[in-house]
């Protein structure tokens, strides 16, 4: 079975380039009855924290990325990876190295000088046990193939190969007996099964020196993609002027994670011209060989319109659980119950054409205010004394008019005749009357959500 992960260093908020990642694994273990795994690679104590790890697993709960099996610590795992490095020794695939610090610099300068190679070759790689000194600090390196390449044959870059001349017997454990980078990381995916490793391309260098690990182990390396960054739209590395980076900075602009999901697939990956997809079609039809080669960039336009197809097409009582989600995480009042039920009530009205949730919150004002309803300074404006007195006679025309949407069309004409307006000239002093906004809904369709007498209340309490 397929086996991915996702495996972030806890140094900071869940980056849009690790959702991505993320997404990737799960998408591509979801289609394929695989599992999804969870790593936190927290082996670097001064830089990893607790409130980071918290912040990526909310990053990924908010993405509705599930993992499979419990959130594995690198960290807790280090003496298996001494233990393998332990293994390594014994077998004779990696050796103690006593060289001090000085020493190395030493020979670095003197290969410069010679302009030879300045890549540490150890004088112990090859030192008889008996000659090791005694109670001296060591590292483990690898004795690493000095001859030939090494070889990764990745599903998006294709095959890359590395001479082994160029790669130095990497440190294994430090001479305090700590697992290095390199050897947890090989130690852990073998150990997790893990099949396929999809991450950033920042990675590919790292990617031969693990296969040399995985090779002197006797272990199956892992299908490799490494994925290209995200950039920014200009087309340069993404950075903080691009605007929003962390994930959840997209859930504070209130773009509901399925649309989000799509919309991140979208960036690196694609099948055919298919922009909008569930998540259904992206887990049927994700595969390494949709992903492309160069870098995808940021695009707000498109996620706009992700969203919009997205929210368009979720159930009513999803949209409600979403905003109620939304309102939380922006530290806003909850709905009581009957905002709620309005909300529902006006959803047919409301999901059509809305591009985030905010925009869809704020076209529900009118279910989401109650009488006296406040206008803002634009919609107030369109209640000037001549529309103050139309209000006034519509009151008492819809007491008696059967309250459909053919009715109220006609007698709404019929009072924009009467005054010799155009039918838009109403529009605005309903509009303020009603829901205290400029942009809503149709009149006709908030009159037929919040019903008749709501409607008269508000025209009476505008016009008066
Ligand atoms: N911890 C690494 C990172 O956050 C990922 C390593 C990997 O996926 O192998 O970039």
């Amino acid at each position: 079975t397929v086996v991915t992960r996702f495996a972030p260093s806890p140094t900071g908020f869940l980056h849009i380039g690790g959702a991505r990642t993320a997404l990737f694994n799960w998408l591509y273990a979801r289609g394929r009855g695989g599992k999804f795994q969870l790593r936190i690679e927290d082996t670097d104590r001064a830089r990893s924290t607790p409130e980071a790890t918290q912040a990526i697993l909310d990053g990924l709960e908010w993405l509705g990325l599930d993992h499979d099996g419990p959130v594995i610590s690198q960290f807790a795992r280090h003496e298996r990876h001494a233990e393998v490095a332990q293994e390594m020794l014994a077998a004779g695939h990696a050796y103690k190295c006593f060289a001090t610090q000085e020493e190395i610099q030493a020979f670095r300068d003197a290969a410069k000088a010679e302009g030879r190679s300045t890549l540490f070759l150890s004088p112990w790689r090859d030192a008889a046990e008996a000659d090791h000194p005694a109670g001296q600090p060591y590292v483990v390196r690898l004795k690493a193939p000095r001859d030939g390449e090494t070889v990764i044959e990745d599903a998006v870059q294709g095959r890359v190969t590395v001479k082994n001349a160029q790669l130095d017997d990497m440190v294994l454990l430090r001479s305090d007996g700590t697992p290095t980078y390199m050897l947890a990381v090989v130690v852990d995916d073998h150990d997790m099964g893990v099949t396929h490793a999809i991450r950033g391309d920042d990675h590919l260098n790292n990617a031969a020196r693990q296969a040399q690990i995985y090779h002197a182990m006797g272990w199956a390396e892992p299908v490799w993609a490494h994925i290209p960054l995200i950039h920014g739209p200009d087309g340069k590395k993404l950075s903080k002027r691009h605007g929003a980076l962390g994930v959840m900075e997209y859930a504070q602009m209130g773009y509901p994670p399925a649309a989000m999901r799509n919309y991140l697939a979208r960036l690196g990956w694609s099948h055919g011209d298919d922009e909008l997809f569930t998540d259904a079609q992206a887990t049927d039809w994700f595969d390494l060989s949709g992903i492309g080669k160069s870098p995808a960039r940021l695009d707000m336009k498109k996620l706009e319109n992700v969203a919009g197809w997205h929210i368009a097409r979720m159930a009513d009582d999803e949209i409600v659980s979403e905003v109620e989600r939304f309102l939380a995480l922006t530290q806003h009042e909850p709905l009581s119950q009957s905002q709620k039920d309005g909300l529902s009530d006006a959803m047919f009205c409301l999901k059509e054409r809305a591009k985030s949730l905010p925009d869809l919150i704020e076209k529900a004002e009118f279910v989401l205010a109650s009488r006296p309803i406040q206008p803002d300074e634009k919609a107030a404006k369109a209640l000037d004394p001549v529309s103050r007195g139309i209000l006034r006679e519509l009151t008492a025309q819809l007491q008696n008019v059967s309250w459909t949407r053919e009715t109220l069309e006609t007698t709404l004409n019929a009072a924009a005749d009467a005054h010799e307006v155009k039918f838009g000239k109403l529009a605005g002093p309903l509009r303020a009357a009603l829901a205290g906004r400029s942009v809503t809904p149709s009149v006709f369709d908030m009159m037929l959500v919040i019903g008749r007498d709501e409607t008269i209340a508000r025209l009476t309490d505008a016009a008066s």
